[in-house]
C-alpha cells in the first residue's frame, strides 16, 4: 500500500532552524518505519511561500519577492541532506501546478456554498497572518509572538466552519488517538464543544502575493488554505489521488495544531474527502525556556552545526531520546553529547565491536546454534527479554512514540551489556569454556543485529554500518527481519560510532 508522511509545509520567510529540523526528523522516522513495515511510504515536505508577511519581509531585505522565496525555499531544501532525510516530494506553493489546484478547490467550495463573500473584523497578528478571538489573546498580545495585534475590518470570503463542527466532533469522539499524543485531541474536542465556531476568513485584500481568488482579483487566498492544500498537491504529483489523504500522517508542531486539527478537516469534510490517517503533534525545543522561532533571533540554532558536532545520527537520536513528543525540552548541547556518547557510542557501538572482535577471532566470524548446543538458562532469559523489548519498540513506532522506542532499546542494551560483562567471553583462554563463550557471543550478536534493525529509522547510518558487518542491507530488510536467527555471520569488527567531543 502507498502511504504518505508529511512535514509541515514550512513558511519560507526565514532560515530553517532546529525546530524545523525536529519536525523533519520525526517525519523521517515515521517514514522510515513505514517503509520497514512494508509500506511504500512517500515523504512529503515543502515550503509555503505566499502572503503579506513574506512580501513585506522581502521588501525589508530590498529583495525581489520571487528571488526571496527561491532563496528561502532552497535553504529548506538543503536542510534535509545533512540530517539524512530524503524527501520524495518537495512542494512549493508558488508552483503553477499547486496554484491551479488551489483555484480548482476554491471553485468547488464556492459552488457548494461553503464559501461566501462577507466582511470580517477582528484582532489580527501580522506575524501569524491570523485573526485571534479575544479569548485566545493575552490581553492585546498574540499568544505566539507576544506582540500587539491590530484591529482589522475588511471584505473577505468566509468559509462556513460551523457547518462542519458537529461532524468533526463526532469523528474525534469516535476515533480516539487519531491525534497523538491524545491530550492534543482532547484539547480540540474541548474547543469544538465550547460552542459555535466563527466562520473562517479565507481570503485577503491588499495582498497580491498569493493565489488570486477566481473571478475576484481583489482577493488572494488566505495563505493557510494555500499551504494546507499543498499536501494534496504533493500527493497527486505522485500519482496519488485526493482520497489518499486517508493514508496520510501529518507531523506538526503544537503551535499549528488548530490549522491541522480544526480548519483542515473541516475543509476536507466540505469537499467530501476522507480525513487524514493521523496527526502526530510535537511540542517545542526551547533555548533558555524560549520557543525557537524566527521572530526571536536569540533562539536560532542552526541544525547543520548541531549535525556536524553530533553527527546526523547523533542529532536525530538526541532529539527523540531527550523528551517525549508531549513535553517541551530545553536544548543543551552538553546533554545531547552525553546522551549520544552513553547510548550510541558506549552501550551500542562498543558492544558490537567487542563482540564482533571475539566472533572473528575465536570463531572465524561464524556461529550457528547447532554448534552452540542447547543455550543455557541465562541466554534464554535474555533472548526472551529481548523479544519483549523489540515488541515494545514496534508498538511505540506504531503509536508514533519514538521516545518510547529509545527507552525500550536502551533497556535492552543495558541488559545485554550486563550479560556480556557478567559472562566475560574475552576470558576464553583464562578459565571460560569455549561453549560458554560461543553461546555468549551468539546471543549478543543476535540481539545487536535486532537492535540495529529496530533503531534504523532513528539512526540510519549507524544501523547500516552495524548491519553491513552481518551482511545485511536496510534497502532490503523488513521489520520481520527483527527476529532470532540460528546463524550469525560476521565479516568485521570496526568502530561504528566515534565518541562525540
Ligand atoms: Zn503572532
Amino acid at each position: 500500500m502507498t502511504t504518505f508522511t508529511t512535514t509541515p509545509i514550512f513558511y519560507a520567510n526565514g532560515e530553517p532552524h532546529l525546530g524545523h529540523a525536529y519536525s523533519g526528523i520525526l517525519a523521517d522516522i515515521c517514514h522510515r518505519y513505514q517503509r520497514l513495515a512494508g509500506h511504500n511510504d512517500v515523504l512529503i515536505t515543502g515550503t509555503d511561500e505566499h502572503g503579506k508577511k513574506i512580501a513585506s519581509t522581502a521588501e525589508a531585505h530590498h529583495t525581489d519577492i520571487r528571488e526571496f522565496v527561491d532563496q528561502k525555499s532552497a535553504a529548506f531544501s538543503a536542510l534535509w541532506r545533512p540530517l539524512v532525510i530524503e524527501p520524495d516530494v518537495f512542494v512549493r506553493t508558488t508552483d503553477t501546478y499547486h496554484k491551479a489546484h488551489i483555484t480548482e478547490v476554491w471553485s468547488r467550495l464556492l459552488a457548494k456554498g461553503d464559501i461566501y463573500l462577507g466582511a470580517y473584523s477582528g484582532e489580527y497578528c501580522v506575524a501569524c497572518e491570523q485573526y485571534y478571538s479575544e479569548r485566545d489573546l493575552n490581553g492585546r498580545q498574540c499568544p505566539v509572538h507576544g506582540r500587539e495585534v491590530e484591529t482589522i475590518s475588511e471584505p473577505t470570503y468566509l468559509f462556513k466552519l460551523e457547518h462542519y463542527r458537529q461532524s468533526l466532533l463526532a469523528y474525534y469522539h469516535a476515533n480516539p488517538g487519531v491525534i497523538t499524543p491524545l491530550h492534543y485531541q482532547e484539547a480540540i474536542i474541548e474547543q469544538l464543544e465550547a460552542g459555535p465556531l466563527e466562520d473562517l476568513s479565507v481570503s485577503r485584500i491588499n495582498n497580491n502575493w498569493g493565489v488570486e481568488v477566481p473571478n475576484d482579483q481583489e482577493h488572494t487566498v488566505y495563505v493557510w488554505i494555500d499551504a494546507l492544500f499543498g499536501y494534496i498537491t504533493a500527493i497527486t504529483s505522485q500519482d496519488g489521488s485526493e482520497q489518499d489523504i486517508a493514508n496520510t500522517v501529518h507531523v506538526l508542531g503544537k503551535d499549528i495544531l488548530k490549522f491541522h486539527a480544526l480548519y483542515w478537516p473541516c475543509l476536507l469534510l466540505a469537499l467530501e474527502l476522507p480525513l487524514p490517517r493521523k496527526l502526530v503533534v510535537h511540542s517545542w525545543w526551547t533555548i533558555e525556556g524560549e520557543k525557537i522561532s524566527k521572530s526571536n533571533p536569540d533562539t536560532i540554532v542552526n541544525p547543520e552545526v548541531f549535525a556536524k558536532r553530533l553527527t546526523a545520527d547523533g542529532l536525530r537520536y538526541a532529539l527523540v531520546r531527550q523528551k517525549p513528543l508531549s513535553r517541551d525540552g530545553n536544548v543543551s548541547l552538553s546533554e545531547f553529547i552525553e546522551t549520544v556518547n552513553a547510548d550510541l557510542a558506549n552501550s551500542f557501538a562498543n558492544l558490537v565491536k567487542r563482540n564482533n572482535t571475539l566472533i572473528t577471532q575465536y570463531f572465524a566470524g561464524h556461529i550457528s546454534q547447532d554448534n552452540a548446543i542447547a543455550l543455557d538458562d541465562e541466554c534464554l532469559l535474555l533472548l526472551s527479554s529481548a523479544e519483549e523489548y523489540i515488541q515494545q519498540a514496534a508498538t511505540a513506532y506504531q503509536s508514533f512514540s519514538p521516545f518510547e522506542v529509545t527507552l525500550a532499546l536502551k533497556q535492552l542494551l543495558d541488559e545485554t551489556n550486563g550479560f556480556f560483562h557478567h559472562r566475560s567471553p574475552w576470558l576464553m583462554n583464562k578459565g571460560k569454556g569455549s561453549q560458554h563463550v560461543r553461546q555468549t557471543c551468539f546471543v549478543v550478536a543476535n540481539i545487536v543485529r535486532q537492535i540495529a534493525i529496530a533503531i534504523s529509522p532513528i539512526t540510519p547510518i549507524l544501523a547500516q554500518s552495524v548491519l553491513s558487518e552481518f551482511g545485511l542491507s536496510l534497502k532490503t530488510l523488513k521489520w520481520e527481519s527483527v527476529a532470532f536467527t540460528d546463524e550469525v555471520n560476521v565479516t568485521g569488527a570496526k568502530s561504528h560510532f566515534q565518541r562525540v567531543k
